[in-house]
């Protein structure tokens, strides 16, 4: 199925073209219709997906169709994401599918001088990216308004909840105009999301991503038994294989990323790490180092990796495995994007196996063993193992207690594996 049959217009699609997207993923397919025909949508898919694409590109037709040619545009459309490395990204993409529509773009975050941004948003714009807290300032100081709003994104609603921007996000709902088109995307839909949805949309149209197609389709993962102490090793090991061009490394800690960096810059292997403490300068920096091959590993916690969009990412390495299930996910979708092929390696302590079984349960397989490596796994059960394993397994009673409070209706919005692009 062609974008064509899609009824995008022409602009639009000559961009597509020219960025060789041939065939609508999955939830641009759905998505897009239901957006052209002016409702408003509850999209349970995440980045990995098209979904960027899903949301920008109609909206970019549906402005250019109704186009004010008022000499300098008015914020028409509002994308509010959770982190500037986002913004940044949806940016990117309004201006790479908008690129024959004549519509303008900017976007705003925080953590930076506002002045280039409020000078931006003064040319005028038709479309406003944003972060929360700089939004509402700038609203706060009279550089923005959102009168003139006609489709309003919540993106990312779930990272929202868990960076403590609900009540920003409240603010801003409050000063948008009634009548307005809303889409509202969120990886996983717990009851205070579809809570908050509820508050947003009206009478929206569901698209949900089935995990017809789940990562282990596409990407080559493994597990590598190994003692905590021994990870570093481990992974210096496997970095002397230079087929490895890059890498990123997940940790669970900002403080673990940071000595993961500490080890690699020892080993003269260049390294750096994005996470909540670095300033916005020093992770967009990180990130355009790791995207031009400057530095070969890339050490993320997970907040701060969410989004990040490298094409042809190859590696990525589970240095710490996440206790959150869903994490597993989300880390091993930034490889084998949109059809590129992909490994995942994941380092498991004897203290994380229960992490490793509750992952598998969730995507439906074992994952393979790699146990043909220097550094085995000897201490199975460490004191401290067993108590932590408890601990999981009370806190995931406590979970599955907490998921029952779930309404029918919403029980379909329980977490599903990502579908990451498949190649065709
Ligand atoms: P997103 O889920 O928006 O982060 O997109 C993931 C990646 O898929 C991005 O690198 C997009 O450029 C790419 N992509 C989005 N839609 C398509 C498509 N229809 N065909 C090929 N690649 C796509």
């Amino acid at each position: 199925m062609p974008f064509q049959s899609l009824n995008i217009i022409e602009p639009i699609l000559k961009s597509l073209e020219q960025e060789g997207y041939e065939t609508p993923t999955p939830i641009q397919k759905e998505a897009i219709p239901i957006i052209l025909r002016g409702s408003d949508l509850l999209g349970c898919a995440q980045t990995g997906t098209g979904k960027t694409a899903a949301f920008t590109i109609p909206i970019l037709q549906l402005l250019l169709e109704n186009k004010t040619y008022e000499k300098k545009p008015k914020i028409r459309s509002l994308i509010v994401t959770p982190t500037r490395e986002l913004a940044i990204q949806i940016n990117e993409s309004i201006k790479t599918y908008g690129r024959f529509t004549g519509l303008k773009s900017t976007v705003v975050f925080g953590g930076v001088n506002q002045n280039p941004q409020t000078a931006s948003v003064q040319q005028g714009v038709d479309i406003l990216v944003a972060t929360p807290g700089r939004l509402l300032d700038l609203i706060g100081q009279g550089f923005i308004s959102l009168r003139s709003l006609e489709i309003f994104v919540l993106d990312e609603a779930d990272c929202m909840l868990d960076m403590g921007f609900i009540h920003d996000i409240r603010r801003i709902i409050a000063l948008l105009p009634k009548k307005r088109q809303s889409l509202f995307f969120s990886a996983t839909m717990p009851q205070e999301i579809v809570k908050l949805a509820n508050t947003i949309l009206n009478n929206p149209l569901k698209v949900e991503i089935t995990p017809s197609a789940t990562p282990v389709e596409i990407i080559n993962q493994m597990v590598y038994f190994v003692d905590k102490g021994n990870k570093g090793k481990l992974l210096l090991e496997i970095l002397k294989d230079e087929k490895i061009k890059s890498a990123l490394v997940f940790t669970r800690t900002k403080h673990g990323a940071d000595n993961v960096v500490k080890m690699l810059d020892r080993s003269k292997i260049k390294a750096e790490a994005i996470h909540g403490n670095k300033s916005q300068n020093a992770r967009q920096r990180a990130l355009a180092n790791f995207k031009e091959m400057q530095i070969r590993v890339l050490v993320a916690t997970d907040i701060a990796a969410r989004g990040i969009d490298i094409d042809d990412m190859e590696f990525v390495i589970n240095y710490e495995i996440s206790n959150i299930s869903d994490t597993y996910v989300h880390r091993i979708g930034r490889t084998g994007r949109a059809g590129a092929k992909g490994t995942a390696i994941s380092f498991c302590d004897a203290e994380e196996k229960p992490f490793l079984k509750d992952i598998e349960k969730l995507i439906g397989k074992k994952i393979p063993v790699n146990d043909e490596h220097p550094f085995p796994l000897m201490d199975h059960y460490p004191v401290k193992a067993e108590k932590q394993a408890r601990n999981h397994s009370s806190q995931n009673k406590s979970k599955k207690k907490s998921s029952s409070n779930f309404t029918d209706k919403n029980k379909k919005h329980q977490t599903k594996p990502v579908l990451v692009l498949k190649p065709k």
